[in-house]
């Protein structure tokens, strides 16, 4: 192996640390710590694991944590009647809002509810729209999250060529949109690309977000490049990545490992987002 590791949980520790202090510093001058609403709607074990997680490290970071779990068959004017009372609610600075929905459910519309100023996931119209054009606002965690990680590393972002394997709305466009503010050359790779083997191969910086288990192998990887692997799939020996690290390892310069890698950098960068979005509603 020749990869350095870039240990995601240790990097997301210093973060929380980091963002509990701020929380600490806005309950000093504010007299409350700043809120996290959580809407989780259905049975989804995966979402019920993740939202758990999310209010128990905002615990941890002295948050305050406000939960709500609504039915999977809830009318979608309830969750909508939900999303502007915490819109309203000042103890709450950051809504987050699990997804997947069930079915039946309008997804957009019901993001797009959510108070850009609260919209501590980075998703509404108006967040992306101020990712595009590159003036402040709330960012997409996983994005945030693999930026930090690179930067963390030492992993030189502007001039570097990246290339982002997924178009995603969630996790890949705006990935592509964060390099290019730091002045990477992008590249977007996606399910139509004809050679991806040959697109990914040319990357300084790979981000391998295709929800595709085991995609990216040796030969998508430049030697020495730093490859940031989003993916992770429930398989019977264990999680595991977009990336095949074994082999990845012995080529890449850095790589990030699953479990232990992008994932808890994203309730990380959510937790800050939630103090951010704190500061900035007081201001
Ligand atoms: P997530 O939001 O978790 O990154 P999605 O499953 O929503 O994942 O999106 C997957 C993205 O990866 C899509 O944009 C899709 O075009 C892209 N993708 C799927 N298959 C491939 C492939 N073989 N090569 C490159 N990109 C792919």
């Amino acid at each position: 192996m020749t990869a350095v590791v870039i240990d995601g949980r240790e990097v997301a520790r210093a973060s929380r640390a980091r963002t509990a202090q701020r929380a600490q510093a806005f309950k000093d001058q504010h007299g409350h710590a700043p809120g996290l609403a959580t809407i989780l709607i259905g049975n989804d074990p995966a979402s019920e694991v993740y939202v758990r997680n999310k209010r128990r490290l905002a615990t941890e970071a002295g948050l305050v944590d406000v939960h709500h779990h609504l039915s999977a068959d809830v009318a979608e004017e309830t969750v909508a009647q939900l999303i502007d009372d915490l819109n309203a609610d000042v103890n709450v600075s950051g809504i987050l809002l699990q997804l997947p929905l069930p079915k039946g459910l309008d997804r957009a519309g019901l993001i797009d509810r959510i108070s850009p100023a609260k919209d501590v996931d980075g998703l509404t119209t108006v967040s992306q729209g101020r990712l595009a054009r590159g003036v402040s606002g709330l960012r997409p965690c996983t994005p945030a999250g693999v930026i930090e990680l690179l930067d963390t590393a030492g992993v030189a972002i502007e001039g570097a060529h990246a290339v982002v394997v997924g178009r995603s709305e969630l996790v890949g466009h705006p990935a592509a949109e964060l390099l290019l503010r730091r002045s990477a050359t992008v590249t977007i790779a996606h399910s139509r690309t004809s050679d991806l083997a040959a697109v990914a191969s040319t990357a300084d910086i790979l981000v391998a977000a295709a929800g595709i288990p085991a995609l990216i192998g040796r030969d998508h990887v430049k030697p020495g490049a730093a490859v940031v692997d989003v993916g992770i799939h429930r398989t019977d020996s264990g999680l595991i990545g977009d990336v095949r690290f074994d082999e990845v390892s012995d080529v890449a310069g850095w790589i990030t490992p699953v479990p232990g890698g992008v994932g808890p950098m994203t309730i990380a960068a959510l937790l800050s987002n939630t103090v951010t979005a704190a500061e900035s509603l007081t201001r």
